[in-house]
């Protein structure tokens, strides 16, 4: 596909709603919306305000209102005091995270603060095109209660990351009815009823993916273009996506707990053949059986197969274990809000 473009032939690759269902959401579509837009961030002091203002221009040019909330994740360098110098010239609310809970949380706070009867999920280090927004909302107001993006290709990922990533979609989606699609990213579009169904999912391990997906109405997948970060590198390292996948896997599939009762089952099905086979071997060919180099294999084999089994049922329980605490997902430490994002609110 041209880099550059996002033609409408690009539209419509997960897009399974029936006609009707679209023309009784569209019709509920509100003249004037407000758009919350929400920009999870942790260490983006290059990119804050550039993509801030760009946001900003193209929701006016659009004659879209708006609020542009930006979660804090805990950043190190200078993203808030940047956020801070031209808050009064934006309509910015800027919630601080305690410390850094990690993206899936940071976007869950901002929905939990968001106003509008639509949001905009984009991470601000300009990776989602911006200027694919309007079509996205176009699709929000043909009757899709979500509308996501899907990487049109994945060139720019090393191919062990690739493989990982197919493994774990295999897995996560295996026997399931409602699949959830791979190289889906967190650029999309929220109606109203989605951030509320969101809010009302009170788990602490958050995989988004999985919940925006568990959470059903109406939905189509773009393909878009990922562009390059404008400023600084991702703070996703491969052993951070290795635990976000655990946390989806043990999240939404029983597959990793129910494989272990498949392998436990043909083990004891193949040494009860390998059983009957020295049997046999023994009484009818009077064979001698050197037990021993046999003996270590299927202890080692069958001890390293058990210490793994426990190991996922620990995974389980670890996450039982965080869920029965109940502590809240986040805490936030200040809430800043610009005055005309104050003079909104006062009129409602
Ligand atoms: N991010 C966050 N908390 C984190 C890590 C990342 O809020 O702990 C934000 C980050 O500022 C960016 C978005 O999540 O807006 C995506 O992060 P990044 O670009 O590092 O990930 P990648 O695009 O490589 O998946
Ligand atoms: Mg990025």
């Amino acid at each position: 596909m041209d880099k550059n473009s996002n033609s409408e032939s690009d539209l419509s690759v997960v897009d399974t709603e029936p006609a009707f269902i679209l023309q009784a959401r569209a019709n509920e579509r509100p003249q004037d919306p407000l758009v919350s837009c929400l920009l999870p961030a942790f260490n983006e002091e290059g990119n804050i305000l550039p993509m801030l203002q760009t946001l900003h221009k193209l929701f006016d040019e659009q004659g879209l209102r708006h609020e542009l909330i930006v979660i804090d994740d805990g950043s190190r360098d200078a993203t808030v005091e940047k956020v801070l110098s031209e808050i009064n010239q934006l309509p910015v609310t800027l919630l601080q995270l305690s410390r850094n809970f990690g993206k899936e949380i940071a976007l869950s706070a901002g929905i939990d603060q968001a106003n509008g009867d639509v949001a905009v999920l984009i991470d601000c280090d300009f990776q989602h095109p911006p200027d694919l927004i309007p079509s996205f909302l176009a699709q929000w107001r043909r009757g899709y209660d979500m509308v996501f993006a899907i990487r049109s290709d994945r060139h720019d990922e090393s191919i062990t990351k690739r493989a990982v990533t197919h493994v774990f979609y295999t897995l996560l989606n295996f026997g399931e009815r409602n699949k959830i699609p791979e190289n889906t990213q967190d650029f999309r579009v929220l109606d109203r009823c989605m951030l509320d169904a969101l809010k009302a999912m009170p788990e602490r391990n958050r995989f988004m993916k999985g919940l925006y997906n568990w959470i059903g109405f109406t939905r189509l997948g773009i393909k878009v273009r990922t562009d390059p970060r404008l400023h600084g590198s991702s703070s996703f390292n491969f052993f951070s996506l290795l635990k976000l996948g655990a946390t989806g896997l043990t999240a939404f599939s029983n597959v990793p707990l129910r494989l272990w009762t498949v392998v436990g089952g043909s083990v004891s099905v193949a040494s009860i053949a390998y059983a009957l086979y020295i049997v046999i071997d023994t009484l009818l060919f009077g064979n001698d059986q050197s037990g021993w180099p046999t003996l270590v294999v299927a202890i080692a084999f069958l001890g390293g197969i058990q210490l793994m089994s426990i190991g996922i049922l620990g995974e389980y329980i670890g996450r039982i274990f965080t869920e029965v605490k109940q502590r809240p997902a986040y805490f936030i430490s200040r809430i800043t809000k610009s005055t005309e994002q104050l003079k909104q609110e006062a009129k409602k």
